[in-house]
C-alpha cells in the first residue's frame, strides 16, 4: 500500500431501500472519477420508517441524516445514501438532496429527478446525469464546500430542475480548487 492511497479518502455509497442498482453505481462511478475518492458501493440498507412525516407525507432528511450517521460504518469516512422517496427540511417544500458542511453523511433522493412520464421506460441517461449532479454537491458539503455564487458550478444551490439542468457537471475554479487543495491534506 503505497501513502498517497491509504490517505484517500473513502467513501461508501449506499442505498437505502429499493432503489435500481445502476443509481448507486452511477453515483460511486461519479464521485471516484471527479473527486479522486476511494468510493464503493455498500449493500443496501433500510430505509427509516420513523423518518416518514404523516403531516407531509415525506420524509424528513435529516432525521434520516443522523440515522445514518449512528450507523456503524468505520471503514469510511464518508457516506453517500440514495433514495427514492421525497425528502424535506423544514424551511423547503422538497430537497434533491442534504448534507451539513464538513458532515460524515450526505443523502440523495432520485424522487423529483425523473420527469419521463412513461414509467415502463428504462431509467433514462438524464436521470442518471442529475443523480451525479446532486451527489457531486452533497458530496462537496461533506468536504467542507458551502453554496457557490457562480450558476454554472456544481455547489450552486438549485431548488429545481431547470436549475439543475442548466448547471454543468462542473465545479468552478474556486471550487475546484478549494476541493483539490481539501483532499491534498
Ligand atoms: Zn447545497
Ligand atoms: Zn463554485
Amino acid at each position: 500500500m503505497n501513502a498517497k492511497s491509504s490517505t484517500r479518502i473513502r467513501l461508501g455509497v449506499v442505498a437505502l431501500g429499493k432503489i435500481p442498482e445502476i443509481l448507486p453505481k452511477s453515483i460511486a462511478a461519479h464521485i471516484s472519477g471527479y473527486l479522486n475518492l476511494n468510493t464503493d458501493v455498500l449493500p443496501s440498507r433500510e430505509l427509516p420508517s420513523y423518518a416518514f412525516s404523516r403531516e407531509r407525507l415525506q420524509y424528513d432528511a435529516g432525521i434520516i441524516l443522523k440515522h445514518l450517521e449512528q450507523e456503524h460504518l468505520p471503514d469510511y469516512e464518508k457516506i453517500v445514501a440514495v433514495v427514492e422517496v421525497d425528502l424535506f427540511v423544514p424551511i423547503f417544500t422538497h430537497v434533491f438532496g442534504e448534507a451539513k458542511q464538513g458532515g460524515k453523511c450526505g443523502l440523495v433522493s432520485v424522487y423529483r429527478l425523473n420527469d419521463e412520464q412513461d414509467d415502463s421506460a428504462p431509467l433514462p441517461p438524464l436521470l442518471l446525469e442529475r443523480a451525479a449532479k446532486v451527489s457531486l454537491h452533497e458530496t462537496g458539503h461533506l468536504l467542507n464546500l458551502v453554496h457557490c455564487t457562480d450558476e454554472r458550478c456544481l455547489m450552486h444551490f438549485s431548488g429545481k430542475l431547470a436549475d439543475l439542468d442548466g448547471m454543468p457537471l462542473y465545479f468552478c475554479r474556486y471550487c475546484g480548487a478549494y476541493l483539490r487543495d481539501f483532499l491534498k491534506r
